[in-house]
This record gives C-alpha cells, sequence and structure tokens, in this order.
C-alpha cells in the first residue's frame, strides 16, 4: 500500500506557493518487470515522487523545490517560455510531471543519466495511464538517454554498464524494435566488469532475446 500526505511547496521559479502529495511509505510486493519498473499494491508511488507547481510548470523532486534548487536565468526563461503556456488546469498526470521534470533537469545541464531516468519513469508512469502511445515514445526517448549517457566518457559508472546496456536493449524490446534491442543485448557479456555477482545480467539480455518475459521472477 502506498501512503500519501499533503505537504506544501515553495517554487524557486515563481515563489508560489502550492501543496503537493507526496509518498510518505510504500511497498511493492506487485512484483517487478523487466524494465525494473517495481509495482507496489494499490496505489503506484511514482506520480507522487515529482511535483509541479500550479503556475509556472516547473517540476522536479521535493529537494528540486529547495534551497538547494539551481536556477539561472536561462532556466526561468525556458520554464516560463515552454512549461508555462502547457499547463493544464485539470489534474496532471504522473508522466507529463516526469516530463517536465525531465525537461527541467536538462536545462539544468544535469546528468544525462538522470535525465534518462526521468523519462523511464515517464514510460512507467504511461503504463500505469493505459497510454501506450506515449509509453512508446518515452521508451524511445529513455532508451536514447541511456546510450547517450553509456557513449559519453564517465557518463556511467564501469559497473553499472552492463546494467544499463541490458536495459537500453529492453526498452527497443518494449518498443518493438527487435533489431536494436537484439543488438543491445548482445552487447551486455562485454560490458561485465565482475561474472559473480553480474551474471544474471547476461542471463536477462540471453532470455529478453531469445524468449522474452515480461516479469522478472
Ligand atoms: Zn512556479
Amino acid at each position: 500500500m502506498t501512503t500519501l500526505q499533503l505537504i506544501e511547496l515553495r517554487c524557486p521559479i515563481c515563489d508560489t506557493r502550492f501543496k503537493s502529495q507526496q509518498v510518505i511509505s510504500t511497498n511493492s510486493f506487485g512484483g517487478k518487470r523487466t524494465d525494473f519498473h517495481e509495482r507496489a499494491a494499490g496505489t503506484q508511488p511514482l506520480p507522487y515522487l515529482i511535483h509541479m507547481c500550479s503556475r509556472c510548470g516547473y517540476s522536479g523532486a521535493e529537494r528540486d523545490f529547495t534551497e538547494e534548487a539551481e536556477v539561472s536565468p536561462g532556466l526561468r526563461e525556458h520554464v516560463w517560455n515552454e512549461l508555462a503556456p502547457q499547463l493544464s488546469t485539470t489534474t496532471v498526470a504522473g508522466s507529463e510531471k516526469y516530463e517536465a521534470a525531465a525537461k527541467v533537469a536538462e536545462w539544468q545541464a544535469l546528468d544525462v543519466r538522470h535525465v534518462a531516468d526521468l523519462l523511464l519513469r515517464a514510460a512507467w508512469c504511461c503504463v500505469d495511464e493505459a497510454d501506450t502511445e506515449a509509453e512508446r515514445f518515452f521508451r524511445r526517448k529513455a532508451a536514447w538517454k541511456f546510450a547517450e549517457a553509456l557513449d559519453s566518457f564517465d557518463g556511467v559508472a564501469r559497473e553499472e554498464r552492463a546494467v544499463l546496456t541490458y536495459l537500453v536493449g529492453e526498452l527497443w524490446r518494449r518498443v518493438g524494435d527487435m533489431r536494436q534491442a537484439t543488438e543491445w543485448f548482445n552487447r551486455v557479456p562485454g560490458e561485465i566488469t565482475d561474472q559473480s555477482t553480474q551474471q544474471w545480467v547476461v542471463d536477462a539480455a540471453r532470455q529478453q532475446r531469445d524468449c522474452p518475459r515480461e516479469w522478472f521472477g
């Protein structure tokens, strides 16, 4: 079960104070999909881990609404020009919050890896929103971003490369592009740094290439 509580946040862009729901506890006994999407019982916590300012559309995790948030003039301008005009008056879907947060992270020039994570979470939200088209859109975007992180110098820690390489394969598989999926799955064995702890990644890549499953375990 997921327990939520209302918190008050202050937007670092427009200074608006607004209330948002926050996750206080959750547990995941719903299982884990083969793209690492964990399922909780009942309400899914994911949409409540990101908050969106109701006035300007600035989005991020709770810490992005604290003094720690880095607000450059460039970021401010992007938010007002690109997020504020798109604000809807109805309830904002989890995927929309993650999409906005991914844009904010890009404008803040944060790690590509971090942007990729937000896009992956947008795709996960789409699964719960039963929006297949948007899900594929975000999976594709996440796959490109993770690939960009893997390509960049120091973008991904050495010991994480195998699992992220597998994930890119799995994202392409879920988009329906088996050619790209196979290519990425085949790269996994070459990315292993420790056979004893990472053999499962090699096995998962082989399984998803040859006889795919939707859930782990
Ligand atoms: Zn704001």
